[in-house]
C-alpha cells in the first residue's frame, strides 16, 4: 500500500508546463492586458495568489455595504475561511447539493438574510457550477456573488468566461492550477464601477514587499524546472505516500494553510514567464478537452461511478475528472491501491470544510450531511498529457474490480 512502482509521478492536475525559455521572457508583453484578451474582458486585476484577489474583492464589497456575512460551500479551498477572516468578515458554510460541490439552494436559502454580504460559489476543477439558482437567491436577499474560479481559468458559460455572471469572480495561478506563475491570482468583474473599485483597494492594501516576491521569483525558476514526471516523483510523490503512510489526508492533500495569507505585488519578471506560458495555454486547454472527451465515456461505464460535467450553457476545462464512487468503502479501497501510486489519483479536498480540526477555531458548526459524503465517495484522476493510456486502463481496471 502507499508505494509506486513507477519511475514517474504524474501530476495531480494537468498544470500547463514551463519551459525554460519562459524564464527568459520579453519585457515587453503587458501580462494584465495579455490575460485580459484570453477571457475576453476588458481589464483584468493581478495579485500574488486567488485568495489575495478574493480578499481584494470582499474588501471592496464591505466597503460599499454595511453587511457581514459570506456564504461559501462546505467543500471547497480552506484558504476561503482565510480570506474572509482576513477580511474581518462572518463565514457561514452552506451545504453542497446531493453528490455535488455545489451549493445547496434550499441550504443557501436558509442561510441568507440582511446581513449577507457575499455568497461564493465555486467552479470546481475546471467544472462549470450552475450560477441560475444561486444568482436569484443573491437577488431575493440583496447580496453579491462572488464566482470562485480558482480552479476554472478558461472554463465559460454560453461564451463568456466564469466569473461575469455573478458580480466579481477570481483565478488562481498557483501550482497546480492550469497556468501558474508559483503563486498568483486574477479578479474581473462584468461592472466597470466594481472593477474601479477592485483597482483602487488593490492600490490601498496591497504592499510591495519586495522580500517575498523576490522568494516567489526563485520558487518559480525550480518549479518551471522540477514540473516533470521525473523530478515529481521527488519532489511531490515521496512526501505524498509518507503522508499517505501516517493517514494524514490533510497533508496528502496539500491542505494545511497558514491562515496569515502574504500581500504583496507580483512583479513584472513573473508576469512576463506567465504572459509567455499563456501562448500555451488555448492549445493545451484543448488538448485536454480531447482527451477529456475520449476518456470520459470509460469512466462512467464503470457500475455506480459517476462523473462531473457541466451543465447546459457550460463549458469548462479539464485538468482532472472528479468521479463519485457508490459508497465511502469503495472509494477508500480504490483510494488505498491507487492514490500514491503515481498516476495522478488523489482527493480534491481531504474532507468537508467542518471535519478539519485545524480550522476549527475558524470554522461554523453547521449540519453539512451532502458535503460530508461527497468528500468521503469522491476521488479525482488527473487529466496530465502525462498520463498515457496504459496508465489510464490500469486506473480503469482497478476501478472496475472495486466497482463490480
Ligand atoms: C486554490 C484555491 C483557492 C485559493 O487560490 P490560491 O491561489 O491558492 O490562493 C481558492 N478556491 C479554490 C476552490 C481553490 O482551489
Amino acid at each position: 500500500m502507499f508505494t509506486s512502482d513507477s519511475a514517474v509521478e504524474i501530476p495531480p492536475t494537468a498544470g500547463l508546463p514551463l519551459y525554460l525559455k519562459d524564464l527568459f521572457p520579453s519585457w515587453s508583453d503587458n501580462f494584465p492586458q495579455k490575460i485580459a484578451e484570453f477571457l475576453g474582458v476588458s481589464t483584468v486585476g493581478v495579485e500574488c495568489s486567488g485568495t489575495a484577489s478574493l480578499i481584494v474583492i470582499l474588501e471592496t464589497l464591505s466597503r460599499l455595504s454595511t453587511r457581514k456575512n459570506v456564504v461559501i460551500p462546505a467543500y471547497t479551498c480552506p484558504l476561503v475561511i482565510f480570506a474572509i477572516v482576513k477580511s474581518r468578515l462572518q463565514l457561514r458554510v452552506c451545504d453542497t447539493s446531493p453528490d455535488s460541490f455545489e451549493l445547496d439552494p434550499e441550504a443557501l436559502a436558509k442561510l441568507c438574510d440582511r446581513d449577507t454580504l457575499a455568497i461564493v460559489p465555486t467552479h470546481l476543477g475546471g467544472r462549470v457550477a450552475d450560477l441560475n439558482p444561486i444568482i436569484a437567491l443573491a437577488r431575493q436577499c440583496g447580496a453579491y456573488v462572488i464566482e470562485d474560479a480558482a480552479q476554472a481559468l478558461g472554463a465559460r458559460y454560453q461564451g463568456e468566461s466564469v466569473g461575469l455572471r455573478g458580480d466579481a469572480g477570481f483565478f488562481s495561478l498557483a501550482v497546480g492550477k492550469g497556468l501558474s506563475i508559483f503563486e498568483g491570482g486574477l479578479w474581473i468583474a462584468a461592472d466597470a464601477e466594481l472593477r474601479a473599485e477592485l483597482g483602487r483597494t488593490s492600490l490601498q492594501i496591497i504592499p510591495a514587499r519586495p522580500g517575498w516576491e523576490a522568494l516567489r521569483c526563485l520558487q518559480l525558476a525550480g518549479y518551471a524546472a522540477a514540473y516533470r514526471p521525473l523530478a515529481l516523483r521527488y519532489i511531490y510523490g515521496n512526501s505524498l505516500r509518507r503522508a499517505l503512510r501516517r493517514c494524514d489526508s490533510i497533508a496528502a492533500t496539500g491542505d494545511y494553510f497558514s491562515s496569515s495569507i502574504p500581500l504583496h505585488r507580483v512583479c513584472a519578471w513573473r508576469q512576463a514567464v506567465g504572459s509567455r506560458a499563456l501562448l500555451r495555454l488555448a492549445d493545451f486547454q484543448r488538448d485536454l478537452a480531447r482527451q477529456a472527451a475520449r476518456r470520459l465515456p470509460e469512466l462512467t461505464r464503470i457500475p455506480g461511478v459517476k462523473v462531473l460535467t457541466d451543465p447546459p450553457g457550460g463549458s469548462g476545462t479539464w485538468p482532472i475528472f472528479i468521479a463519485q464512487l457508490p459508497n465511502e468503502k469503495v472509494c477508500d479501497q480504490v483510494l488505498d491501491e491507487l492514490w500514491g501510486a503515481g498516476l495522478g489519483v488523489s482527493r480534491m479536498f481531504a474532507y468537508a470544510l467542518p471535519d478539519y480540526e485545524y480550522l476549527r477555531p475558524w470554522g461554523g458548526e453547521q449540519s453539512v450531511p451532502n458535503a460530508k459524503r461527497f468528500a468521503a465517495c469522491s476521488m479525482t484522476i488527473s487529466n496530465s498529457p502525462w498520463l498515457d493510456d496504459a496508465s489510464f486502463e490500469r486506473i480503469l481496471a482497478i476501478l472496475f474490480r472495486h466497482c463490480r
